[in-house]
């Protein structure tokens, strides 16, 4: 025990830093600071260098304006999420219980230093996800907004993307890989602060996940069309994803993908690192044998020593809950949701693409995608309560008083006199049975 530490305060934290990693990260940056400097400008008359600036619209002043703009932007969003689950909806927290695994209570100077650095990091890879959505691979006209280029598009998008970065993931914990590069982003092993927790990776595994969604881009405008709306529409739901996945609650956050995934199930992955390598969807888990069910933090402690809680629980049978869906589909709102935004995002790129709003006439291109989506969001709804789902543990019901809860193989006891008396926990012995 720290001497100098003041009474009733615990010493700071300090763990073991890896040198492989912070030594890797300079490699990347030095890499990357030679690519600054031999790249041409991508518009005639701009002296920043093409690398920085893919879409060729900013100068160093915007540059860097935009640049500060996004630090505070990403974490009013990931501050909003928090507000959102916890206070609005509700959600019950996921980060407390007992358990061996401890969070990373204090962010360190290590973790602040790429934290920083990534702000610059993730500002030039949004620039080049914008460069292609302003490319001419997508399509902008409202004409052209289809079921394949818009609902379509999102669900193989996101879906590819998942896939390539399960792959990615997986060999980024091989055992010669770890300590290189992905043992950053485990530094925390129950992540709470949603941005934060996302966003503390190695620079270049930031950088192979961007690399990783334009990828999935380009594949998705030749597989299936892109609509430009709904290019934007993956691109937030994708950030906005990335950070629920990192916050406390038992969220039922998720996107309309198969098999969608639950920040709880991230939450599995940070606590044990072979299982759930995906971020969206579970298939290629799945696919893989890899998904791991999620298991409450203190439902797989393994504390033997006796110790009085105080907590109440339930008792009675582990109930299957009826109004469950089958984990292949995700919920109708889900879906539902995209529409409003597809539209949004559809006329908003219109009138930036023509200079001037669509007209009423012009809105009946949105009639076929949105019955689709309205259908499948209703096949959706259709699901809901078909599946029973088993509970992590036993949940209140009538007839079934709640305990406290006591370790396993002790009992709680009351020692003292008519005055005094004590909780004591005491094994429980053996007790001779006379059989009649
Ligand atoms: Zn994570
Ligand atoms: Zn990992």
């Amino acid at each position: 025990m720290d001497s100098s530490a003041p009474k009733g305060f615990l010493p700071p934290q300090i763990s073991a830093i890896d040198p492989r990693g912070p030594i890797s990260a300079a490699c990347t940056l030095a890499f990357f600071a030679l690519v600054v400097a031999r790249s041409v400008p991508s518009s005639p008359g701009s002296s920043l260098p093409g690398f920085l600036n893919p879409t060729g619209l900013l100068t160093w002043n915007s540059f860097f304006m935009f640049y500060l703009a996004t630090i505070p932007g990403k974490k009013i969003l990931s501050a909003s999420l928090d507000v959102l689950q916890g206070a609005i909806l509700k959600y019950a927290r996921i980060d407390e219980g007992e358990s061996k695994v401890k969070k990373l209570e204090v962010l360190e100077m290590i973790d602040v230093s790429y934290l920083t650095l990534n702000t610059m990091i993730e500002f030039v890879g949004l620039n080049h996800i914008v460069a292609f959505l302003l490319s001419s691979d997508t399509e902008k006209r409202i004409e052209s907004f289809g079921v394949y280029n818009t609902f379509l598009a999102f669900v193989f998008c996101l879906t590819v993307n998942d896939l390539i970065y399960y792959a990615f993931h997986y060999f980024a914990h091989s055992r010669h890989l770890y300590p290189y590069c992905h043992k950053q982003h485990h530094r925390n092993s129950i992540p709470f602060r949603g941005y934060l927790d996302a966003a503390n990776q190695h620079p270049f595994e930031q950088t192979s996940g961007f690399s990783i969604i334009i990828l999935s881009f380009n594949l998705t405008a030749k597989v299936t069309g892109l609509h430009a709306s709904a290019a934007w529409c993956i691109l937030l739901c994708w950030g906005t994803l990335e950070m629920a996945n990192h916050c406390p609650y038992d969220s039922e956050f998720h996107l309309p993908l198969p098999y969608p995934l639950l920040s709880k199930d991230h939450q599995m992955h940070h606590r044990i690192p072979g299982c759930n390598f995906c971020t969206l969807t579970s298939v290629a888990d799945r696919i893989f044998g890899t998904f791991r069910s999620y298991q409450p933090l203190d439902g797989v402690a393994k504390d033997d020593k006796p110790k009085f809680t105080g907590k109440m629980m339930a008792t009675g049978p582990v109930m299957l809950m009826p109004n469950s869906r089958p984990e292949a589909f995700p919920s109708w709102f889900s879906v539902a949701v995209l529409v409003p935004m597809f539209c949004a995002a559809a006329i908003i790129v219109e009138a930036i693409e023509s200079g001037s709003i669509p007209e009423l006439f012009e809105c009946m291109h949105f009639l076929r995608p949105v019955i689709v989506m309205i259908n499948f969001a209703g096949v959706c709804a259709a699901t809901e309560g078909t599946t029973p789902k088993q509970m992590d543990r036993p949940v209140p019901q009538a007839g079934y008083p709640l305990v406290e809860v006591v370790p396993e193989g002790h009992i709680k006891s009351f020692n003292g006199d008519r005055e005094v008396w004590k909780t004591k926990m005491d094994p429980v012995r053996m007790t001779d049975y006379k059989l009649d």
